[in-house]
C-alpha cells in the first residue's frame, strides 16, 4: 500500500522541463538546446540529478565557474562525452550546494513534501512510536524507487541470508575480513575493500571525505547489542556489517555540516543528514563503485554489485547455497 502511494507520488512528481523550454529550444539557440540535451540525459538515467535542477543550474551557469566552463566545452565539442562531463560538473555543484538534499532526487513535488514536513522526534519507524512513521515509510519507498537498495543480508539480492549463516559460514565470512588502509581498525570483506578505496579516492578528488565510523561487526558484539536493545532476534544480530559488506559513514563534513552523532532520533536530524555532501555524493556516485544505500539510515551503505554473490561464495566448499523462495527480513 505504501509502495503504491509512493509510486503515485512519483507519478505526480515526474519532473518536467519548464513550459518555456519548447519554444525557446530551436536550432537557432544552441545554448538552450544543450540545456535540453543535458536535462534529457537525466531522464535517460545518465544521472539521478533531477532535470529541474539541471535546468536551473544551467540557466544560472555564470554563478559557477566549473559548470560554466563545462557548458562552453560541451557547446563547442557537441559530443556525448562532453555532455557527460557537464553532468559530472552539475553533480558536484549539487553535492557541495548547502541548499540541496538527497531528497531532491525525488523531484520538486515530493522533495517539498518530505523536506518541509514537520517531523516529530520519534517518527523513525521502529522504537518509540512517532505519529508520522507511515509517512517516513513512504519517503523510504519513494527513495528506493529512484536509487534502489541491494541489501547484502536480506531480500532477493542478498549475499548471505540469516538462515544460511551456519557456524561454517560465520567462520568463512569472518576470515574474509581485511583492514582498510588509512583506517586500519575497520575491516571489510576482501572483495569490498578495493572498490571502497577507489571510491574514497574519487570522492576525495571531488572534494568529499568518506570517513568510516563503523564497518565489520563481530558476531558476539552484534548479538550483545541486539540483546541490550531487548530484542535478541532483531535484524541487528545478523547485519551486513557481519558480512563485512557495510560501512557507516561520518555525515559530518569539514565546515559544511555537523551532527551530534549517528542517531535515528530526532527524525528531523535524520532527514537533515541527507543534506550532507557525503550522503549526496554516495547517492549520485556510489553505484559506480558497487555501493548501495539503506534508505532508512543515510549513513549506512552496502557493497553488493550485481553478480557479487557468486564472487563472495567462490572459496566456500560447494559455493553459494541453493535458494528456494526468499522470505524477506522484517
Ligand atoms: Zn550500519
Amino acid at each position: 500500500m505504501l509502495l503504491v502511494s509512493a509510486m503515485l507520488f512519483i507519478g505526480c512528481a515526474t519532473p518536467r522541463a519548464p513550459q518555456c523550454a519548447c519554444h525557446m529550444g530551436s536550432k537557432a539557440d544552441p545554448p538552450m538546446n544543450l540545456i535540453q540535451a543535458a536535462a534529457d540525459l537525466a531522464n535517460g538515467k545518465a544521472t539521478r540529478l533531477p532535470p529541474d535542477y539541471i535546468w536551473a543550474a544551467l540557466k544560472d551557469r555564470e554563478q559557477d565557474a566549473e559548470v560554466s566552463a563545462a557548458f562552453e566545452r560541451a557547446l563547442a565539442e557537441g559530443t556525448h562525452e562532453s555532455r557527460l562531463a557537464l553532468i559530472r560538473a552539475l553533480e558536484l555543484k549539487f553535492v557541495h550546494d548547502p541548499k540541496t538534499s538527497g531528497l531532491d532526487i525525488l523531484g520538486s513535488e515530493l522533495r517539498g513534501h518530505f523536506r518541509n514536513f514537520n517531523w516529530q522526534t520519534d517518527d523513525f519507524p521502529g522504537g518509540r512510536e512517532g505519529p508520522n512513521e507511515q509517512f517516513a515509510d513512504v519517503m523510504v519507498d519513494a527513495l528506493d524507487l529512484v536509487r534502489p537498495e541491494r541489501r547484502a543480508n536480506s531480500t532477493r539480492e542478498a549475499v548471505v541470508l540469516r538462515q544460511e549463516a551456519t557456524e561454517a559460514v560465520w567462520e568463512y565470512m569472518t576470515r574474509q575480513w581485511v583492514p582498510v588502509p588509512g583506517q586500519e581498525r575497520y575491516m571489510l570483506n576482501r572483495h569490498a575493500r578495493d572498490p571502497f578505496i577507489r571510491m574514497r579516492e574519487q570522492a576525495k578528488a571531488e572534494g568529499v571525505d568518506l570517513e568510516i565510523l563503523s564497518a565489520h561487526r563481530r558476531r558476539q558484539t552484534a548479538e550483545a547489542n541486539a540483546a541490550r536493545a531487548g530484542n535478541p532476534n532483531a535484524v541487528a544480530s545478523f547485519s551486513s556489517h557481519s558480512l563485512g559488506l557495510a560501512i557507516d559513514f561520518n555525515m559530518n563534513h569539514r565546515e559544511d555540516i555537523t551532527f551530534k552523532g549517528l542517531s535515528t532520533t530526532p527524525m528531523s536530524e535524520l532527514v537533515r543528514m541527507r543534506e550532507s555532501p557525503v550522503h549526496k555524493w554516495l547517492l549520485l556516485r556510489g553505484e559506480e563503485f558497487g555501493w548501495y544505500p539503506y534508505q532508512n539510515e543515510p549513513w549506512h551503505w552496502e557493497y553488493n554489485p550485481p553478480g557479487f554473490r557468486d564472487i563472495f561464495w567462490a572459496d566456500f566448499p560447494g559455493g553459494a547455497p541453493v535458494r528456494g523462495i526468499i522470505l524477506e527480513e522484517p
